[in-house]
């Protein structure tokens, strides 16, 4: 062995050890359940602080779909329903307007971590042009409204409503959808589009109700008690001390803007992000109006191809996403050459990272508690250029856990290992659900044939086909990460499926079909073909410290796989979706003509 393959295999087994050691300081038996939501005795954290009541009366309507979701999800499906002249649909949506993560997350700072333009759905319909390479929030925000208007959404929502109730019934073969505000909605079809990254999560600290200054979620930013807007400085944060819960994507956006406008910063750290360069820039207008049509969905795949590993010819972002996710290393090795060889880059990439902390925060000891331990693919990675500079401010103050959390908080701040951090406003960037039940995420049991509750129906996890169609639930279709597509770019997943579901309708209505739902045994074939895909990723996860990518690292269930997404490309996910309906016959789904 040489000199250079013997420092190698030390810094793998170094490398290890670390990783090893990071992990074990933070599995939680508990897992997904150290969590709560916005229920009980945390029901104040969910206002809307964005609209005022809406105020109107119960409706009582016959559509032909009910859609439930006015993000991109929803929106897109509406979009794609018009394109293919159904347009008596009805859309239900929990915010004050279009935009679903868009419409509540308007933190400062807060941006699209994936580029603009190849995440803004539908720019060469609307003819929009981005201004930037990674878009604000407001800018999106806005984007969704304009997308509300160009396809004549508006009429169809129904906003500030949320689903008390959805029911089958197999003798008229409709759904009736009741509503918080007492609309009675019959539909033929139903599109759920509940979200992603929908439904908020609070860490489970003891003493969070006891506080007694601000405190919010930064999916409901409050101005009203910082002052200031999405870009603009925070003027009654001048002389209060801030306390910010969390390190991921979010905290990442958020810790620069509050650092500019604060007396002070504490910043309370479990697990430190990863944080690469982003580069961020205004649109070459140039170069965009010399674009040809069909850009966008070439670039849109291009982009899927070069963060997945397949490594096209051409890498038309070219960012650091791209760079990042080149090379896949959490890929099933063919042997254990090719095993090595990839834990040794993603051990370099990481190296590289944590040397660009060295490189920023200039106080050491700062520094090494900002250094992320785990593989590249373990939690989402982050793309920032201010945020490791906002530790070198001599306002910001890092308050590192050592992998423990918070231990609580009392009226007046947040205890660390016995300390107590006295603050006047408590942001919990503490991230979202993502792998806890479906129906939980929903906030409502669908009830389908014979009156079974999807919960009941999914009671060992989910069952789907394509994380469409689902049996006992006729002409109800979902747009999901449950046992559907995801990746870097959600809303290229979220486009393919919304054009599934419209063509999978108006296909049905050419038809003269009743009701289509997933056969059992199809459902089990998905999800057969969906287990073979997890192999390499669950070898990868078994190393990576807990975070909503693995589930928190809860115990490996069926009801847990069974909420496994599909593992593949979105392009590899879309190509099914496509082949399956180029095929004719709705194979594998059970299907009664009128
Ligand atoms: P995350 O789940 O990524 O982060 C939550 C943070 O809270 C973690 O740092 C977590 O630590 C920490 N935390 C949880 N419990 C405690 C505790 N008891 N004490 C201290 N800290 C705690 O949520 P985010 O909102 O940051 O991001 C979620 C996702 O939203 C992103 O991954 C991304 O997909 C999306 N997003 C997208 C953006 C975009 O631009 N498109 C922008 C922002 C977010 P630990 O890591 O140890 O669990």
């Amino acid at each position: 062995m040489t000199d250079d393959a013997r420092a190698i295999d030390q810094a793998l087994e170094a490398a290890r050890e670390r990783y090893r050691i990071e992990r074990e300081k933070r599995l939680r038996p508990e897992a997904n359940d150290q969590y709560r939501d916005f229920s009980g005795e945390y029901e104040e954290f969910d206002h809307d602080p964005y609209s005022p009541p809406i105020v109107r009366d119960p409706i009582e309507a016959d559509t032909e779909v009910v859609i439930v979701g006015g993000g991109f999800g929803g929106m897109l499906a509406a979009a794609n329903l018009t394109k293919l002249g159904i347009t008596d649909f009805r859309l239900i949506e929990k915010g004050g307007d279009f935009g679903g993560t868009w419409y509540w997350n308007r933190y400062p700072g807060c941006m699209c971590d994936v580029e603009s333009y190849v995440y803004l759905p539908m720019l060469e319909e609307t003819g929009y042009m981005p201004t930037m390479k990674y878009a604000y929030a407001p800018e999106i925000f806005e984007y969704c409204q304009l997308l509300g208007r160009h396809f004549d959404l508006y009429r169809a929502a129904l906003f500030q409503t949320e689903v008390a109730d959805m029911t089958w019934d197999d003798a008229t073969g409709r759904w009736t959808t009741v509503t918080d505000r007492g609309d009675r909605l019959s539909s033929k079809y139903v599109v759920v589009a509940g979200g992603v990254l929908s439904k908020p999560k609070l860490p489970g600290i003891p003493g969070i109700e006891q506080f007694e200054g601000a405190k919010f979620h930064t999916s409901r930013w409050d101005y009203s008690q910082t002052g200031g807007g999405p870009y603009d400085h925070m003027e009654k944060l001048e002389d209060k001390v801030v306390g910010v819960i969390g390190t991921g994507a979010t905290a990442v956006q958020v810790v620069p803007a509050v650092a500019r406008s604060a007396k002070e910063l504490f910043v309370f750290q479990r697990t430190p992000a990863s944080v690469g360069v982003r580069n961020q820039g205004p649109t070459d207008v140039e170069w965009f109006k010399s674009l040809t049509p069909g850009w966008q969905q070439e670039r849109i795949e291009n982009f899927t191809r070069c963060v997945t590993g397949t490594q096209p010819d051409v890498n038309m972002v070219d960012d650091e996403w791209t760079r990042f996710f080149w090379v896949d290393t959490k890929k099933m090795a063919a042997d254990d050459a090719e095993a090595l060889e990839l834990e040794r880059e993603d051990l370099e990439q990481m190296e590289a990272l944590r040397r660009r902390v060295d490189e920023i925060v200039e106080d050491p000891e700062t520094a090494a508690k900002l250094k992320p331990w785990y593989g590249k693919a373990c939690k989402r990675p982050c793309f920032h250029d201010d945020y490791l500079p906002a530790f070198n401010r001599p306002n910001v103050h890092l308050v590192d856990t050592d992998g423990r959390g918070v231990d609580r908080i009392t009226a007046k701040g947040v205890v660390v290992a016995g300390v107590e951090y006295p603050v006047d406003i408590l942001v919990f960037a503490s991230g979202f659900e993502v792998t806890t039940d479906y129906t939980h995420r929903l906030g409502f049991d669908p009830k389908g044939r014979g009156g079974v509750s999807m919960s009941d129906s999914w009671a060992d996890g989910p069952h789907t086909l394509h994380g469409v169609l689902t049996h006992d639930f006729p002409n109800l279709m979902m747009i999901s990460t449950v046992q559907g597509g995801f990746g870097v770019n959600f809303v290229h997943y979220l486009t393919e499926t919304s054009r599934h579901v419209a063509e999978l309708i108006r296909q049905c209505e050419d038809e003269g079909v009743r009701t289509i739902e997933a056969s059992t045994q199809a459902e089990e074939e998905w999800f057969d073909l969906l287990m073979t895909m997890v192999g390499g990723l669950a070898v990868y996860n078994a190393a990576c410290t807990p975070g909503y990518l693995n589930g928190e690292q809860g115990p490996g269930t069926i009801k847990s796989a069974r909420n496994s997404p599909y593992m593949g490309s979105v392009l590899d996910y879309a190509n099914v979706l496509r082949q399956w309906r180029a095929a004719g016959g709705l194979q594998g789904a059970e299907v009664a003509k009128a």
